[in-house]
């Protein structure tokens, strides 16, 4: 098996900004796993969000000896190989994508027919508005037009967080979920928006406090009048083990949690404990987006808009039609390089 690996800057179309930063473009690395007479693709993305850094990934990635594994049929035993490295999640994603797409073409399957037993073909996605001027909200309403549901990106200034839920309530009629990606101080000011968000007739709050904000969450929790996701809280299956108390949902990503296989036990888990289940994207090309979109069926909501703000995309895959994305019927993952 050979691992051809490279990496690229993908470039967004507009300013994207959330609560603790402003960025024109994102850090990624794509992976090529060859064997069997076919190619499996992988993506890991470095947002800012991560705290892993793509130097680090690509030296992981260096080190790796796939060479002596001959076949995709050793797909368990190069897994267990992987992961007996700590970290380096988003590489992980990758090659667990590569190794998946390449079974799937091996075994004639689409990836989602080994995690569902109803997989859906078009999925609803909710489109991501991030934090900006009126006439930046504007456009992007234009944008979301045809979608099912609107994430509103906010921070922890109140002026900010009246004014633009105004703006848009004044637009549009869809329903509304809100990410602060940790951008409220404490839970006393957090309490205070999520009441007035809630009378608004906002769905959901995500991430509102910084992650390390433990005792902040568990009083929110009690007292929130709308549903609470974690995001930045919620990583690793190991995450949900120990703070699935503090939320009534969570935001499953592969690059947190090192690939589709990871997030197919974490769902496991947090259905036990009875969290919604949200399945979300950093931002990535088609690549990564139909990766994830292969799990769809198996989340309450999902919000792989990643893909759709990129000037300069490499793959094909899930396209977009109506606010839902279709994923072809081609064996794998169902991506192909442009
Ligand atoms: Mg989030």
């Amino acid at each position: 098996m050979q691992l051809k690996f490279y990496p690229y800057d993908l470039k967004f179309d507009e300013v994207f900004a959330v609560s603790a930063n402003a960025r024109t473009g994102t850090e990624i690395i794509y992976i090529e796993l060859y064997s069997d007479g076919q190619v499996g693709y992988g993506e890991a993305s470095f947002p800012p969000y991560m705290k892993e850094k793509r130097t680090d990934n690509l030296d992981f990635l260096a080190g790796l000896n796939l060479e002596s594994f001959n076949s995709i049929d050793a797909f368990v035993e190069i897994q267990n190989y992987i992961n007996a490295f700590p970290n380096y999640l988003p590489a992980k994603a990758a090659l667990d994508m590569a190794l998946l797409d390449l079974k799937g073409k091996t075994s004639n399957q689409n990836v989602r027919s080994f995690f569902a037993n109803e997989p859906l073909k078009s999925i609803p996605t909710s489109f991501t508005i991030g934090i900006g001027e009126d006439a930046f909200l504007i456009r992007q309403l234009k944008k979301a037009e045809a979608f099912p549901i609107i994430k509103i990106k906010l921070n922890g200034d109140i002026n900010y967080v009246k004014h633009a839920i105004t703006l848009i309530k004044s637009t549009t009629q869809k329903p509304l979920g809100v990410d602060f990606n940790q951008g409220i101080a404490n839970s006393k000011v957090a309490l205070e928006l999520l009441d007035w968000l809630h009378g608004q007739g906002v769905q959901y709050a995500e991430q509102p406090l910084p992650e390390t904000l433990i005792a902040d969450f568990a009083w929110l929790k009690e007292n929130s009048p709308l549903p609470i996701f974690g995001d930045e809280s919620i990583q690793t299956i190991e995450d949900i083990e120990s703070k699935h108390h503090l939320f009534d949902g969570v935001n499953i990503k592969l690059m947190k949690c090192g690939g589709l296989t990871n997030a197919f036990k974490m769902v496991d888990l947090a259905r036990q404990h009875n969290l919604q289940l949200m399945l979300g994207c950093m931002a990535e090309s088609v690549c990564a987006i139909t990766a994830a979109a292969n799990l769809a069926s198996l989340f309450d909501k999902v919000d792989l808009d990643g893909h759709l703000m990129m000037t300069n995309d490499l793959f094909t895959g899930v396209t977009l039609e109506n606010g839902h994305l279709l994923l072809g019927t081609a064996p794998g993952m169902g991506v192909e390089k442009k």
